[in-house]
Parts: structure tokens; sequence; C-alpha cells
């Protein structure tokens, strides 16, 4: 049987990336997934997978994310997601920008570990598991003002939460991938590409930076992901798990 089977997942930005990766392989191991993205088109085939729940949610949106938690069953694993890369130095960032980033990602994470803690707690715990990343607290990346200082955040956050409820059940865990194969990055190619004389050039330079000779992969999160919601980790709590072929080293 699956290495998640009988346990209940929550999962935000399940449409695409990262996050639908790390929601198939869940499925994959027989747990039952509330998979949520602010897209509600890109969750499909996701049920045809396993037990899955899919609902559009924003998680930028207070009162959304309170309805949708009433909705759901308390999680043994709650996997925060959601995410977006600003480009820019703090020269580019306005206040809106820097507000934006922070409010996913990182609040968010706050209103949904707020909402769900107390029911975690009377179930005896859970495993929650942060999309932090490599360019935080970690490794300097250029022009990545406003990201990292919300992803060196989030690490903060996971540790914090680890250390008040690590007698009553609850691991709290950040996933610090480097650069991983996603929409999102083709995008950021695309855009690079503009710039540096076709999206070609602009993949060749992303993967130049990667000491592995490539860029990872979702499935590759999806893995540590796996890990971290189950019971092999029970011992493994306030940890930033670095994922990134490499490249901080
Ligand atoms: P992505 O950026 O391609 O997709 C993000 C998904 O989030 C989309 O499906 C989008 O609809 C959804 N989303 C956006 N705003 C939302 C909101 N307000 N509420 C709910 N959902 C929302 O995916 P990705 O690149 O795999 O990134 C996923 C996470 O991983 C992010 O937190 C990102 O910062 C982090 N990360 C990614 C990389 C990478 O190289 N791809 C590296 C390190 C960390």
């Amino acid at each position: 049987s699956g290495r998640l089977e009988g346990k209940i997942a929550v999962c935000t930005a399940a449409g695409q990336g990262i996050g639908r990766a790390v929601a198939e392989a869940f499925l994959a191991e027989g747990a039952t997934v509330y998979a949520s993205d602010l897209d509600a088109k890109k969750l499909s085939g996701l049920d045809s997978l396993g037990t899955a729940h899919v609902s559009g949610l924003d998680v930028t949106d207070k009162a959304a994310v309170a309805a949708y938690l009433a909705g759901v069953e308390t999680p043994d694993i709650l996997f925060n997601c959601a995410g977006f890369v600003h480009h820019g130095t703090v020269l580019d960032c306005d206040e809106a920008a820097w507000d934006f980033s922070f409010d996913l990602n990182v609040k968010a994470m706050h209103r949904m570990i707020q909402g769900l803690l107390p029911r975690m707690l009377d179930h005896g715990g859970g495993s929650i598991i942060n999309m932090s990343s490599a360019a935080s607290s970690i490794k300097a990346a250029p022009n990545r003002y406003v990201y990292m200082a919300s992803k060196a955040a989030v690490v903060g956050l996971t540790r914090s939460i680890a250390v008040d409820f690590v007698g009553r059940g609850i691991r709290c865990n950040a996933i610090c991938p480097g650069t991983i194969e996603s929409p999102s990055l083709d995008g950021r190619i695309a855009e690079l590409g503009k710039s540096v004389g076709g999206a070609q050039k602009a993949r060749a330079m992303f993967v130049e930076r990667q000491p592995m000779g490539r860029i990872g992969t979702a499935a590759e999160i999806a893995h540590l992901a796996v890990y971290l919601g189950s019971d092999e980790s029970a011992y493994t709590t306030g940890t930033t798990q670095l994922i990134d072929g490499g490249w901080s080293l």
C-alpha cells in the first residue's frame, strides 16, 4: 500500500508546476488530497488519479480561505505551495510589489496554518510543508529582492511553528528548491529570451549556472514532499530542506 495511505492532504497552488507534481505524488501514495489553485481549470485530471477534491482558491483572499477551510477534512499534511517570483532589485520594488509578494508568499501560509492548526492539534498532530526556495536566506540570486526576502521569511515562519508545537505532534519543514522545470520557469526563460536573442539561448543561460548541468524536475521535489508528509520523516521538524542540484555549493 502507499506511503500516505489513510492520510488527508491539503495542497495549495496544485494546478501546475511543483504543486501539481506534489498533489499527483500524494494521490499515487494513497492520500486523499484537497487540491486548490487560483485557476480551477488547471486542476483538471487530478481526480482521475485517486481521491482528489478540487476547488478554485485564491490564497490571498482571507474570506475565501476561511470558507474553503470550513469545507475540508482536518489534514494530516498541509502543503503550502503558492508563490510568485518578482524580478528586480530593491530599486524595482515599490510598495505594491512588496505587499503582493509578502501577501502571497508568506501571509497566505499564515492564513492556511492559523486556520487549520487548531484542528490538527485536536487531531493529534500533522506535517506542515512550506514552499521556500534556495533563493532565500541560503543562496543569493541577483534581481530577486522581494522574492528572497519573502522566502527567507518562510524559513523563519516554519521554524517558529516547529519550535512552538514540537511537543504536540506538529512537524513543520520548508522545502528550498533551486531551479525547477515548471510553466513559470518557461515564462521566465521566454522573458529573458527577448533580451538575449531567443528562448534557446536563455534556457542555456539557466542551465549554465547549474552545477549538475541540468534543471531539476518537479517530480524530484515531489519525492521530498512525500517523505516530509509521511511518517518516514517523523523525527524531522524545523528543517530547511535544500534540493538544488548543488547550486548553492
Ligand atoms: P508555477 O509558478 O508555474 O505555478 C504556480 C501556481 O500557483 C499556478 O498554478 C497558479 O495558478 C497558482 N497561483 C498563483 N497565485 C495564486 C493564488 N493567489 N492562490 C492560489 N494559487 C495561486 O509553479 P512553480 O514554479 O512550481 O512554483 C511553485 C512554488 O515553488 C512557488 O512558491 C515558487 O516560489 C516555488 N519555487 C519554485 C522554483 C522553480 O524554479 N520553479 C524554485 C524554488 C521555489
